[in-house]
């Protein structure tokens, strides 16, 4: 098993294609996307990443673009100071980098022992005993071994070889947006949160232009990904009475060119491959912004290509790597409540949870 095709270019997609040369593999990575991806919204390399990412020797490049944010402001929504709390990036060897960075360089990290197809996509694949057919969009067909989907939630190759979205992709009830603000963060080490029940807007400090991030729940059922200007719509219509700083940052929505937007959800599979076809990454087990998806999708892109390397197999993998996600995902409600509480009382308890309790 030598030719493994990957589908997906983010986060697990250069991870386990490093692994896999270092495995003496042959992967090729299709990625959608002509070149660096938008959405930079900041990601931990954490816990089981952190080994990984040492053995790559990419922690300096980490360092060099991490995020400074080392203290949480809890602000009211009319931007009133509610609490401070300390933010475990910059203690130890975590870091905190936008998500298109730590793609980046696990990226420079892969490049040069893997084939990389830029604005590509697999429409087809057909797969038997030894291998999968795979049909792109742009390259001819070809045939391999082994086929990967770290292509994200939306996954083509979870769709293509497992079934529709709907049967393995649940809302969490809450609607995420990001933005770069423009211009650079004000106060370079913290991370503002302003906060109202049901709702959230953040600033979140970079090294070049802050990020925003809006985080809230909302009854709609039903948007068009592909939609921009009802994106827009969407969050301007949940934030439209709101003060502090969100008449500016929605005016700044109304203009960007750049907002990512996407329901809050959770991924969930009985098995994680099919055959010749594997899920990794959020393709398998999304916790979004919820969990630590980026450090998992590190973790178990290494599980995946040892277990493959030294003869542990696909059982391994699964059974390693869910154990580790397992947790998050069930305690995904509790998160979802902490981060953006529903009522007035809730707000109030998860505010003096964080004044009595600094490092929560
Ligand atoms: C707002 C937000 C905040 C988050 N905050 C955190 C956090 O603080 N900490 C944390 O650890 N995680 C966080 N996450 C989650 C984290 O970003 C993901 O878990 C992580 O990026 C998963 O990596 P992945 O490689 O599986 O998927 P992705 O990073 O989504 O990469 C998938 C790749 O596949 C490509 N692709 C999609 N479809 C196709 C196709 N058909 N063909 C080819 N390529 C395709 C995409 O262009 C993309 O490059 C957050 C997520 C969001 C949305």
């Amino acid at each position: 098993m030598n030719e493994v095709l990957i589908s997906g270019a983010g986060v697990a997609g250069p991870a386990l294609a490093y692994w896999l040369a270092r495995n003496g593999f042959r992967p090729t990575v299709v990625e959608r996307s002509a070149g660096a991806r938008s959405s930079g919204n900041p990601v931990d390399v954490r816990g089981p990443a952190l080994p990984v990412a040492r053995a790559m020797g990419i922690m300096p490049r980490l360092r060099e673009v991490a995020t400074r944010a080392t203290r949480m402001r809890i602000l009211s929504g009319t931007g009133k100071p509610v609490a401070t709390l300390r933010l475990p990036a910059g203690k130890g060897d975590e870091v905190e980098v936008p998500r298109t960075d730590l793609a980046g360089v696990l990226y420079e990290a892969a490049r040069e022992h893997a084939e990389f197809l830029f604005d590509d996509t697999i429409t087809a694949l057909d797969q038997d005993e030894h291998g999968v057919d795979v049909t792109f969009e742009h390259a001819p067909p070809r045939r391999f071994d082994l086929l990967i989907g770290a292509d994200g939630v939306h996954s083509t190759v979870r769709r293509l070889a497992f079934g529709p979205e709907r049967k393995f992709v649940r809302p969490a009830g809450l609607f995420v947006a990001t933005m770069p603000l423009g211009e650079p963060p004000e106060h370079p080490h913290d991370l503002l949160v302003s906060s109202t029940p049901g709702r959230l807007v953040s600033i979140h400090p970079s090294r070049g232009d802050a990020l925003v991030a809006f985080v809230f729940r909302s009854s709609i059922v039903d948007f068009d990904h592909r939609n921009p200007v009802q994106h827009k719509q969407i969050v301007t219509d949940a934030y439209a009475d709101l003060g502090w700083r969100v008449p500016e940052l929605l005016a700044r929505v109304a203009d960007t060119t750049d907002l990512y937007f996407d329901a809050v959800s959770v991924v969930d599979l009985p098995s994680w491959s099919t055959g010749r076809v594997v899920l990794l990454g959020d393709a398998a087990s999304c916790v979004s912004l919820l969990g630590d998806g980026s450090s998992f999708a590190i973790a178990g892109a290494h599980t995946l290509a040892t277990a493959l390397a030294d003869g542990g197999g696909l059982a391994r993998y699964e059974t390693v790597h869910r154990a580790r996600v397992r947790p998050k995902q069930r305690g995904i409600n509790r998160s979802a409540a902490m981060l953006v509480p529903k009522t007035r009382l809730g707000l109030a308890t998860r505010n003096l949870a964080a004044r009595v309790w600094p490092g929560l």
